[in-house]
């Protein structure tokens, strides 16, 4: 579903992805994983196309989209993002943030983009806050919302910047559990994340980045029993 093949990308002279290769199938969950600084979000953004390249192509289902215009604005509708900071529209409420995109990007009506807003904050179990406004949930909860909000404008995958690491420990597991389950439902996701009890569990292969590169791409229990690369083994020797 989502291809990079010979992906390059600069910040100046700083080379942050290094001849990136990376195949997401339909269905698939991809965790990534390496230490700050080494390409991450990057990664992330680029295949949202809120980076630029500057050799490589990135497919999205097979279509090499131009990085410009309603192009752009389309595809973005089609990978959804849930970032480390929850970007909730403050002053409008929760059942209102998670309708805006459906609303605005999409020209749907009200009745149908709100009955949808609903379903979605059931699925994450917010049904009961959709009238709150984002100051008034956890952060937890608030993550929550952010995924509803993903989700309201059916992607064809997600991509999850550490969606967990501006989170108290008690509410890490409440969204953890949100992602666990629509990763059974067959959403393809990437997902950057710290956890790597999500990582074992539902992920079907480890991406682990190291200075701009692909360092292994593997099951995760081959990775987590038997890295390959010293740089993997000491990165797991400090986290595990
Ligand atoms: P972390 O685990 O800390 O989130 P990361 O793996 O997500 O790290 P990136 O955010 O992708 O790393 O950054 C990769 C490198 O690119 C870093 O050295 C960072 O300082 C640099 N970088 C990121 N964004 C920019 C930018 N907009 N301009 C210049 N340099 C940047
Ligand atoms: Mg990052």
């Amino acid at each position: 579903l989502i291809e990079l093949r010979g992906v390059n990308k600069h910040y100046g002279t700083l080379h942050v992805l290094r001849d990136i290769n990376l195949t997401v199938g339909r269905g698939e969950v991809v965790v990534v994983i390496g230490p700050s600084g080494s390409g991450k979000s990057t990664l992330c953004r680029i295949i949202n196309r809120l980076e630029t390249v500057e050799s490589g192509t990135i497919t999205l289902a097979g279509r090499n989209l131009p990085a410009e215009g309603k192009e752009l604005a389309r595809l973005r509708a089609e990978v959804g993002m849930v970032f480390q900071a929850f970007n909730l529209f403050g002053h409008k409420t929760v059942l209102a943030n998670v309708m805006l995109a459906p609303l605005k990007v999409r020209g749907q009506k009200k009745d149908k983009a709100q009955a949808r807003a609903l379903d979605l904050l059931e699925r994450v179990g917010l049904a009961d806050q959709a009238a709150k406004y984002p100051a008034q949930l956890s952060g937890g909860q608030q993550q929550r919302v952010a995924i509803a909000r993903a989700l309201a404008m059916d992607p064809e995958a997600l991509l999850f910047d550490e969606p967990t690491s501006a989170l108290d420990p008690e509410m890490i597991s409440e969204v953890l559990e949100v992602m666990r389950q629509l990763a059974q439902e067959g959403m393809t996701m990437v997902v950057v994340t710290h956890e790597m009890g999500f990582a074992r569990s539902a992920a079907n292969r480890v991406v682990f980045m190291a200075e701009g590169q692909i360092v292994e791409d593997r099951t995760p229990e081959e990775f987590f029993t038997a890295p390959e690369s010293d740089r993997a083994k000491d990165f797991l020797s400090k986290i595990l």
